[in-house]
C-alpha cells in the first residue's frame, strides 16, 4: 500500500504553522502590554516574532521526533523480532525464539506509550503461551500416535495431563469387554475402587465431565488420595461421542479455566490414540487366537513358548511342556460329523483349561492337538497336571441328541532343566516323542520323556 502521509511532516506543518501564527499574533500582545505600535508593528520586530515562532515550532518537532521516535523504533524492532520468530516457528518449529523475555518492551512511562508497551507485552505473552500449547499438543500427539500399547499409552497420557493441569493424583480407566478397568494411576489411594465409583460410571455412561469440589472443612471418608483434594475432575475421553476412557484428576488446589481448556484439547488427541490402540489390541487378539476354541493359535503360542523358555533360562527355573492328542478323533468325525467334532474340540479345550493353573498357557498346536506350557513345573508337577487333565477330559461328555460323546487323550511331556535341551523346540520334539509312546502303548495315558 502506498504511504500517502508522514506523521512527523504533519506534526511539523502544524507546529511550525502554530509557531508562525504565534509570531504574527505576538505584536498585538505587546501592544496590550504598552509597547508602542511603532515598535510592535515594525517590520523588524514582526520578522523576529515570526522567526522565533517558527524556530520554537521547529525545535518542538525535533524534540518530539527524538522522544517519540525512539519509543516507536523499539516497538517496531520488537514487532519485527516477533514476525521473524513466527517465521522461525513455522519453518523449524522452534518456540523458544520469541519468549516473553526476549520480545517484550520495557514499560517505563505511565502514559499511552507505557500502555501500548504493556499491551504489546501481553500480546507476546499470550502468543508465547499459544505457541507453547501448540508445541505441547504437537509433542504429545506425535507420542500418542506412535504408541499402540494401551498401558504404555495410559501411563504417558496420565503423566502429560497431570503435568499440564498441575494435578497431584490421577487415573486412566477404560471400558474393556463391558468391564471398567484402571489402566494406570498415580497418587490414588486405592485405584481399583475408582472403577466402581458412581461418578466414574456416570462419565462412562453419559459422557459428562464431572467436577467435584471438596471444601477444606469436608472430611472425605474413604480418602481417594493421599492428600486432601480440593477438586476432582472426571473427564470422559470420547471418540465419535462414545466414551472410550475416563481421566480422573485430583488436585490439592482448584483447577483453573486454563487447566480445563488444556484437558479438553488433550482428551481430543488422546481419544484418537486410544481408539487406535484399542483397535490394535483387538486385531492382535484376533490374530493370536484360534477362532474355533478361542485359545492361542500355534503361531502366537510358539512366541509365548520362546518367551517362557528365555525367562526360565534367565531365572534358572523349570519349564514343562505337555502335548495332547485326542484318541481316535477321526471316528468322532466319521460317526457324528465335523460340526459335532468341532463341539467336542471346544469341550475338550474347556476341560484342559479347568485342569491347568492360572499362569499356564494353553494353545491349539494342530487340528486336534493341544499344547500346554507350564512355567515353573518340574517333570513330577507336569505329570500330576497332565494326569489331572486326562481325567477331566475322560469324564466330560458332549451331548448330541440321545448320545453322550466322550473321548480320551494321550499325553507326552518333557521338562527342563531335568532334560538338558539347547532350545525350546527340543522340548516340543521330546514331548511329541513321549506322546507317540502313549499312543503306541494303548492311548489314554501320560508318558514322560
Ligand atoms: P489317534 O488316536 O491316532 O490320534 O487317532 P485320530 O483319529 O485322532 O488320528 P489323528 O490324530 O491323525 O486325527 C486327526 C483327525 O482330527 C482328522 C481330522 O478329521 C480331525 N480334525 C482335525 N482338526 C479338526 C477340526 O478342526 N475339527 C474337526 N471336527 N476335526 C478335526
Ligand atoms: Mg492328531
Ligand atoms: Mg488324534
Amino acid at each position: 500500500m502506498k504511504r500517502l502521509r508522514n506523521t512527523f511532516m504533519d506534526l511539523a506543518i502544524r507546529m511550525i504553522g502554530f509557531g508562525l501564527l504565534i509570531g504574527i499574533v505576538f505584536p498585538f500582545f505587546m501592544i496590550l502590554l504598552g509597547v508602542p505600535k511603532t515598535i510592535a508593528f515594525s517590520g523588524l520586530f514582526l520578522a523576529c516574532c515570526v522567526a522565533a515562532g517558527v524556530l520554537v515550532g521547529f525545535v518542538n518537532i525535533l524534540i518530539s521526533r527524538v522522544t517519540v521516535k525512539n519509543k516507536l523504533t523499539v516497538l517496531t524492532t520488537k514487532m519485527r523480532d516477533v514476525k521473524n520468530s513466527i517465521i522461525m516457528v513455522s519453518e523449524n518449529g522452534r518456540v523458544d525464539e520469541c519468549s516473553a523475555e526476549h520480545c517484550s518492551i520495557p514499560v517505563d512511562t505511565d502514559d499511552e506509550f507505557g500502555e501500548s508497551a504493556q499491551a504489546f507485552n501481553e500480546l507476546i505473552e499470550s502468543f508465547e503461551n499459544s505457541l507453547r500449547m501448540l508445541d505441547e499438543i504437537k509433542t504429545y500427539t506425535a507420542a500418542f500416535s506412535s504408541q499402540l500399547d494401551l498401558h504404555a499409552l495410559a501411563e504417558y497420557a496420565l503423566d502429560r495431563v497431570m503435568g499440564g493441569t498441575g494435578a497431584d493424583a490421577g487415573a486412566v480407566l477404560i471400558e474393556n469387554e463391558g468391564e471398567i478397568v484402571v489402566l494406570h494411576s498415580f497418587g490414588i489411594q486405592d485405584a481399583k475402587e475408582t472403577a466402581t465409583d458412581p461418578h466414574v460410571l456416570r462419565a462412562f455412561s453419559k459422557g459428562d465431565t464431572i467436577a467435584i469440589k471438596y471444601p477444606a472443612e469436608i472430611i472425605v471418608e474413604s480418602t481417594l488420595t493421599r492428600f486432601h483434594p480440593n477438586e476432582v475432575i472426571i473427564e470422559p475421553v470420547k471418540f465419535k461421542s462414545v466414551p472410550l476412557a475416563v481421566i480422573l484428576l485430583a488436585k490439592a488446589s482448584p483447577f483453573c479455566a486454563e487447566n480445563l481448556k488444556q484437558l479438553a484439547i488433550f482428551t481430543q488427541s488422546l481419544a484418537i490414540a486410544l481408539h487406535n490402540a484399542l483397535e490394535h489390541e483387538q486385531l492382535q487378539k484376533l490374530a493370536a487366537l484360534d477362532p474355533l476354541t478361542g485359545i492361542l493359535n500355534r503361531r502366537f503360542g510358539m512366541i509365548r513358548l520362546r518367551e517362557e523358555y528365555s525367562r526360565s533360562v534367565r531365572r534358572s527355573v523349570p519349564l514343562a511342556v505337555l502335548m495332547f492328542d485326542i484318541d481316535h478323533f477321526k471316528q468322532v468325525n466319521d460317526t457324528y460329523g465335523h460340526v459335532v467334532g468341532d463341539r467336542v474340540l471346544k469341550n475338550i479345550t474347556n476341560s484342559i483349561r479347568q485342569g491347568i493353573r492360572e499362569g499356564d498357557i494353553l494353545l491349539r498346536y494342530g487340528g486336534e492337538e493341544f499344547m500346554v506350557i507350564l512355567p515353573g513345573a518340574s517333570k513330577n508337577d507336569a505329570f500330576t497336571i497332565a494326569e489331572h487333565v486326562r481325567h477331566i477330559v475322560r469324564e466330560s461328555k458332549t451331548t448330541f441328541g440321545e448320545n453322550q460323546i466322550s473321548v480320551t487323550i494321550s499325553v507326552g511331556l518333557d521338562s527342563m532343566p531335568e532334560t538338558t535341551i539347547s532350545d525350546e523346540l527340543e522340548l516340543i520334539t521330546n514331548a511329541d516323542e513321549a506322546l507317540y509312546r502313549s499312543k503306541n502303548s494303548g492311548r489314554d495315558k501320560v508318558t514322560i520323556h
